[in-house]
């Protein structure tokens, strides 16, 4: 839509806009994003509070009283629906901009420069036109053409899939003098000068066709649809039977239609939407604070019922910080020391130390760690900085520990890293010849290899050394440790192709597993889920690391045995552990779609652009905040801003609580609608007065019962909540159990109710409705108690540990004292002040309702205690 405006002509060197430009043009092009959901426009949020199905009724309910002159009536309701959208709106707002600035935590900055001094700005208010500073480490915030640069190199696999980074000029050779949106600075620095934004960016291009993936509803929202539409659809039904027998039967007609609409009112969960909105956006929050980013609403109670966990495995299940610590060459087995990236460990050959002229073959392999790389190391006080890729840092690490020296002038040309192929070149020259310096995984490099550097110099590579070779290959990744192999080929010209290597040998290095990913991996298989982990690197490596964290796998297989399968045979493997090793992220999508159709809700991690459709397609995509690009940020539902399996465990834990929270007041809800129900069904069969007025069984379900609602909302979780295995995704908020929960406790509290009501009707039929009322009021507080677990009573629970919803009782109560006692609320509710005995009797019929499920409870505790886990 706005492509036209970004067809600008060459941007002018070296000028920069002035802020008032600048704002001008953020005006005409628009703000700098893709791939964000952008927030909520105000309106919608509004909109949505007041066409609801609920909602919508309600109105209609309003509209009828006002046809039938029940003004008061009428506008009653019509100010409680108004309250409650405005309440819901304001809750949905503060949701929607707390979320905005969680999304903010992951917005990158930009250094430009504006009237001529550099500043540091949001991403996101970058214009066509800025002048734009880049350095090693930076991504580059918008497409833009190079100005001025000093040894500049990106990373654009990204935009190409290719991870090793392009040398970029401004000497005009086919788009080497322009920069893209979402690629990274890997070296060297640059003046740039932004010349599209936005959508209009080849980022943005392609993130825009990403987009469209189908994006699947979660089950809360289906099924709380559907629940609202049910009991709606049985409000209309009942209310409209009510008013139609009642009419037939010889009722005043405007009595019955008044009794209508108060059933349908009473049967409606009004405060339910709300109450589920906001106590997800404070799941958000309480996720956001364990480092767990939720990027849609809903998706934390997705998380809860998540069966599988496909996880990779560098940097998620390990640190991402490698150290290399053996080497072999030329026959010979040399060990590292040191930690980190700082180079002032040592090279030890049997214990001695050896240095870069030690012996040539070792050089040789130097030359190869720090000639085919990116990597650079920076010493920033006490501690060394390393930009770049950590296996690369870990080699030129372990160069400098043998005082390697380093070239001085550019590599004459690249053969890019690629996930598909696992290896990479650069020719340098190195005296008068021109060589070609390779490294990869071992099995590539050595396919690439016809030769090797054996303790006599360079000999043929026969079988028997290539079975020697992936001995020692397979001892060391049996040790955990990730494997490169080095090798080297002298060419007559730099576009020479990788083949004909000499094979100079491995490096081992160690990745050393998350320590708190073991207890996360333990904690997640004792909950249920299955965890498979899905890796670019070698099967023995990723075995090794798999036992280190005991994540059990009982197959292994790689990317390239996973392309020889059909479907049915890939699903018919994926009933035990699988460990899938060497696999490009083209293979994620295809393990997604064979899980979920075996009906399992998938939580997938990624972080490149290519992980992008596997992280939409999974119930919950899971980027990665550190290592993960834009665009898989912007596919998934979830961010882990520290990169970490163990994160991800604490955000299904939460999303479990959530969930059970979510059924926890979901049955309060509606055990206390049911007791309306009840008590308004029979008072009708009697044939008395209104037992309740409309307005106050609105003033019940919106005001009383949803901010108790709430607080239940806030219960923390308790330890069975990741013993259990994870919810069936069919299973509804309602099984048959909580049913039989919902009806006892309604039945009571209806003909509690009821009760009052005829007891004290001789008093006057105000007192007597005021009294059924706060009867009802009572009891719906009093039951709250029993809801708040399924299983514990609250003396196991501890009285005192959700005090909110201890505040939520007393505050309720004071309340309705006031309605009762207090003339301006006394006359919008219609209550006529009570006596004692009224409120013995209603204390009185409180008490079974808190008492009667803690001995239930206790006995159940009891009975089960062998068998219980605490
Ligand atoms: P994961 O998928 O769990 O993140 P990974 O980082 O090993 O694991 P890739 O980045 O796809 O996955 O790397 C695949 C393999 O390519 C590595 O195991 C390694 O052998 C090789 N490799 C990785 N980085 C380089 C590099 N900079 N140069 C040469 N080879 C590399």
């Amino acid at each position: 839509m706005r492509s036209e405006p970004h067809q600008k002509p060459a941007p002018t060197r070296s000028e920069n806009l002035t802020s008032a430009e600048a704002r001008a043009r953020l005006e005409t092009y628009g703000p700098n994003i893709v791939g964000e959901t952008r927030i909520t426009p105000i309106w919608k949020i509004l909109l949505r509070q007041f066409t609801g199905f609920l909602v919508l009724l309600l109105i209609g309910a309003s509209l009828v009283a006002l046809l039938l002159g029940e003004t008061v009536d009428a506008v009653a309701i019509g100010l409680v629906v108004l309250l409650n959208g405005g309440l819901g709106f304001m809750q949905e707002w503060k949701a929607e901009t707390s979320l905005a600035a969680l999304r903010d935590m992951l917005r990158p900055r930009a250094k430009v420069i504006r009237d001529d001094v550099p500043v540091l700005i949001d991403s996101r208010d970058i214009v066509p036109g800025d002048l734009v500073l880049l350095e090693a480490g930076d991504q580059v915030p918008a497409d833009a053409g190079i100005a001025s640069a000093i040894g500049l190199r990106v990373d654009e696999s990204v935009l190409t899939g290719e991870s090793v980074p392009v040398s970029k000029d401004t000497d005009g050779v086919d788009q080497r003098d322009q920069v893209m949106m979402g690629t990274n600075v890997t070296a060297g620095r640059a003046e740039v000068v932004v010349s599209a934004t936005g959508p209009a960016t080849a980022f943005g291009k392609i993130a825009t066709l990403t987009g469209s993936v189908e994006e699947r509803g979660t089950n809360l929202s289906r099924q709380l649809g559907r629940l609202g539409g049910q009991l709606g659809f049985a409000a209309l039904l009942l209310g409209l039977a009510i008013a139609l027998t009642g009419v037939a039967v010889g009722r005043d007609l405007m009595e019955m239609v008044m009794t209508g609409i108060s059933m349908a009112v009473a049967i409606i969960p009004e405060g339910l939407p709300a109450v589920v909105t906001i106590s997800l956006a404070l799941g958000a929050g309480a996720m956001a604070r364990r480092k767990a980013l939720v990027r849609r609403l809903q998706a934390i109670e997705t998380l809860g019922a998540a069966s599988v966990i496909c996880t990779d495995k560098t940097g998620t299940l390990t640190e991402n910080k490698m150290t290399a610590s053996a080497l072999w060459i030329a026959g010979k087995s040399y060990k590292a020391v040191g930690t980190g990236y700082d180079p002032a460990g040592r090279i030890l050959l049997e214990d001695d130390p050896v240095r870069y002229g030690s012996n040539p073959d070792l050089d040789d392999a130097l030359d190869v760690m720090v000639g085919c790389s990116h990597a650079s190391l920076r010493r920033d006080g006490a501690n060394w900085q390393m930009v770049g890729d950590p296996t690369e840092g870990a080699l030129l690490t372990l160069a400098y520990k043998g005082w390697s020296p380093v070239p001085e002038d550019a590599p004459l040309a690249e053969i890019p890293f690629s996930s598909e192929r696992k290896r990479m070149g650069m020719v340098r020259r190195k005296g008068d010849d021109l060589v070609l310096l390779a490294k990869g995984a071992p099995e590539q490099i050595m396919d690439a290899s016809t030769t090797w550097r054996s303790p006599d110099g360079q000999v043929p590579l026969d079988a028997a050394t290539r079975q020697d070779i992936e001995q020692i290959y397979a001892d060391m990744a049996d040790r955990g440790l990730r494997v490169i192999a080095l090798a080297q080929h002298k060419v007559s010209a730099a576009d020479a192709p990788d083949e004909d290597l000499e094979f100079l040998g491995l490096v081992g290095m160690i990745d050393p597993p998350r320590p708190e990913v073991r207890d996360a991996i333990r904690t997640c298989i004792q909950a249920g889920m299955s965890i498979m982990m899905i890796t670019g690197d070698g099967p023995l490596t990723a075995r090794a690391i798999a036992e280190d964290l005991s994540l059990p796998v009982e197959k292994l297989m790689t990317g390239a045995e996973l392309e020889k399968i059909d479907d049915d045979a890939l699903g018919a493997l994926l009933s035990a552990p699988v460990l899938f090793a060497r696999t490009a992220p083209e293979h994620k999508m295809r393990l997604v779609r064979i899980l979920q159709a075996q009906g399992h809700i998938v939580a997938m991690t990624g972080d490149g652009v290519n992980d992008a459709p596997a992280l939409k397609q999974a119930d919950i995509g899971v980027a990665m905040g550190i290592r993960g690009t834009d665009v898989a940020k912007g596919a998934s539902d979830l961010v882990l801003l520290d990169d970490n399996f163990a994160t991800l465990k604490g955000a299904i834990r939460e999303g479990r609580r959530q969930f059970a929270n979510i059924q926890r007041f979901v049955r309060y809800l509606l055990s206390s609608n049911a007791g309306e129900v009840v008590a308004i069904l029979i008072n009708l069969m009697l044939g008395g007065p209104l037992i309740y007025l409309p307005t106050q069984i609105l003033w019940m379900n919106l005001v009383t019962d949803g901010v108790t609602a709430l607080t239940l909302g806030l219960e923390p979780g308790t330890p069975e909540q990741m013993t259990a295995p994870p919810r069936r995704p069919d299973a509804g908020i309602l099984d048959r159990w909580a049913l039989a929960m919902i009806l006892a406790f309604g039945t009571y509290t209806g003909f509690a109710s009821l009760y009052l009501f005829y007891t004290f009707q001789p008093a006057g039929v105000d007192v007597a409705r005021t009294a059924a009322f706060t009867g009802m009021i009572l009891f719906e507080k009093t039951s709250v108690f029993a809801f708040r677990s399924f299983s514990l009573p609250c003396w196991r629970l501890g009285w005192g540990s959700n005090p909110k919803l201890l505040v939520a009782f007393a505050a309720m109560i004071s309340l309705q004292l006031l309605v009762v006692y207090w003339t301006p609320l006394q006359q919008l509710l219609h209550a006529a002040p009570l006596g004692w005995k009224h409120w013995a009797a209603i204390i009185l019929l409180s008490l079974p309702l808190i008492i009667v499920p803690e001995i239930i409870k206790t006995m159940r505790l009891k009975r089960d205690r062998p068998t219980h886990s605490h």
